[in-house]
């Protein structure tokens, strides 16, 4: 192939435009840097996007710090249990670890490469207090099953939005759906970003004001609030040891705008995994699953799955590709095969089969709105060639 004269295609890109760069520059003309006037209509405009006034958006430094807050406005303590999946990125579980409880990993169903509601209802016991799903890629969990297992158990649900954004489950965006809190991520290779940062939203007034209160040092007010107030400004209680999680109106003015191109960046996603599943149709892979009829997956991902019958293996797809000047991925080494996962809860893979079994042979493609159609033909002819 003579791809070696074409420029590197990068796993992923951020997709930042002139809108986002003028509202930082504004910001950063403004007088006012951290959490402010920025981040506040940032907030107001996720909870427009999500359609649901009685929302509380609460924007954080990251993902990870939102879960964090939304575990600890929970109670998750020393004693407890929270069930999540295998198959994720370790700081779906790490913030378990931060607050002194303990997880449980269960293995996925092998058709979405979600969690598998069986394996969480057979992994309860009476310390489990919550469960933890991942929307992988960005094709929603069985939240309908989720759901009424934690209400048949009396369980909370944190869900990690971080791939979800847009995605939906039965009609109804990830957000909405009446989980205790969903945690969305800004990082940089995420369906929006503001480069670190994330979101919190919960419909649970009491939650949200925990959370908005250790997410800044679990201080009565906030230096924004407190630098408007017409009242003397310098008086505020400490009522709890909170956390330095707030997000920058640096980064909210980011936010702000690519918010508003969310649905567009959605659409182009889209048309990419439809022309990776057509040229792909026929090849030994299996194409990641597509949302159930009517709903939207946010294809944060593309995982392709090697079949039994290619005749290539994982690794050395991989490699060929780089060869070809195209960045590829995997999502994710599962947490059980990692060291402190594994020794810490004594982990074999034989206990999560799919999860072990998907890792083997997936791979991500890249898929992000700064790829052209012709960037996609150069991925779809560097893997038809491999698997030829
Ligand atoms: C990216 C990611 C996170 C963490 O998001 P940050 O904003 O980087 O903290 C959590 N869970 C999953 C599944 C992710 O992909």
């Amino acid at each position: 192939m003579s791809s070696s004269t074409l420029p590197f295609l990068p796993f992923a890109l951020p997709d930042i435009g002139e809108d986002e760069i003028n509202e930082v520059v504004d910001t950063l003309r403004s007088g006012w840097v951290t959490t402010g006037p920025k981040t506040q209509r940032f907030e107001a405009d996720f909870t427009a996007f999500l359609g649901d006034p009685a929302l509380h958006s609460m924007a954080v430094n990251s993902a990870t710090a939102g879960l964090h807050l939304a575990l600890e406005a929970l109670g998750i303590g020393p004693g407890d249990e929270v069930i999540t999946t295998t198959h994720t990125f370790t700081a779906t579980a790490e913030v378990v670890r931060y607050l002194g409880a303990d997880v449980v990993l269960v293995d996925i169903d092998p058709a979405t490469l979600c969690i598998d509601p069986k394996c969480v209802e057979a992994a309860i016991t009476p310390r489990t207090k919550a469960v933890l799903p991942v929307h992988y890629g960005g094709l929603a969990a069985d939240m309908p099953a989720l759901l009424a297992l934690a209400r048949r158990h009396g369980l909370k649900i944190v869900e990690d939005a971080a791939h979800a954004l847009p995605a939906t489950s039965a009609g109804q965006l990830i957000g909405t759906l009446g989980s205790d809190v969903t945690v969305f991520s800004f990082y940089a290779n995420k369906t929006i970003t503001t480069g670190e940062g994330g979101m919190v939203v919960t419909r649970d007034a009491a939650l949200a004001r925990r959370i908005k209160t250790m997410r800044l040092h679990g201080m009565s007010r906030d230096a924004f609030d407190r630098f408007t107030a017409k009242v003397p400004s310098w008086y505020y209680e400490i009522v709890a040891p909170g956390f330095k999680y707030n997000l920058t109106d640096i980064a909210a003015a980011m936010g702000i705008h690519q918010l508003k191109r969310a649905h567009a960046f959605h659409a182009r996603r889209s048309q990419i995994a439809q022309s990776y599943n057509a040229a792909f149709a026929g090849l030994p892979v299996i194409t990641p699953p597509g949302p159930p009829a009517g709903d939207l997956h946010a294809w944060h991902l593309y995982v392709l799955r090697l079949g039994d019958a290619a005749a290539v293996r994982r690794d050395a797809l991989i490699e060929q590709l780089y060869a070809a000047g195209i960045g590829c991925s995997v999502h994710y080494i599962p947490l059980h095969l990692q060291p402190y996962w594994r020794d810490r809860y004594a982990l074999r893979p034989e206990r999560f089969p799919h999860s072990q079994h998907a890792y083997e042979q997936m791979l991500s493609l890249p898929i992000h709105t700064r790829m052209t159609d012709a960037d996609v033909q150069r991925v779809v002819a560097a893997v038809r060639h491999a698997l030829a």
